[in-house]
């Protein structure tokens, strides 16, 4: 019995090291660090809907109608405040996405009100164009239909 359960907890053990623990997570895979605003949270997989049923509106890209799919094992990391600093842009983010790591960071206003809805649209296009391009075109002006689609669904 003794040596029953001290096997159980060294496999327990062994197992869960290399785990990360999340403070919360969406039915599409988004996983979300530590530290989240108090109810941050409760208002991801809302945001998560709302963001899919824009992308659905998408007539132009098809990749977005996969968008679900595509979030699978991104982790969202949420900064201390509204706005951050990534250390080469002059000027504060709302939001980030880190295609090669697979990492979304974003302001920590309330999951709606951000710019979650934005990178994951990055994710959805499989992050093309890529940031270079982005820093180039900060306003994205060949995301007219993306635009249109997430203020149908009230999203910024
Ligand atoms: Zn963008």
């Amino acid at each position: 019995m003794t040596r029953a359960f001290l096997l159980l907890t060294l496999l327990i053990a062994s197992c869960g090291q290399s785990r990360t623990i999340y403070a919360c997570g969406s039915t599409c895979g988004l996983e979300v660090e530590f530290p989240v605003p108090p109810g941050w949270c409760a208002g991801l997989q809302a945001l998560e809907d709302r963001a899919i049923r824009a992308f659905m509106r998408v007539q132009d890209d098809p990749r977005l109608r996969h968008a679900c799919q595509s979030f699978e094992d991104w982790t969202v990391d949420v900064q201390q405040g509204e706005s951050f600093s990534d250390g080469v842009r002059p000027f504060p983010l709302a939001g980030m996405t880190d295609c090669q790591a697979r990492r979304i960071y974003v302001g920590n206003d309330p999951p709606a009100d951000g710019a979650l809805a934005h990178e994951l649209a990055h994710v959805a296009q499989n992050c093309e164009p890529r940031p270079p391009l982005e820093y180039e075109d900060p306003d994205h002006s060949n995301w007219k239909s993306i635009y249109a689609a997430l203020r149908a669904e009230g999203l910024p």
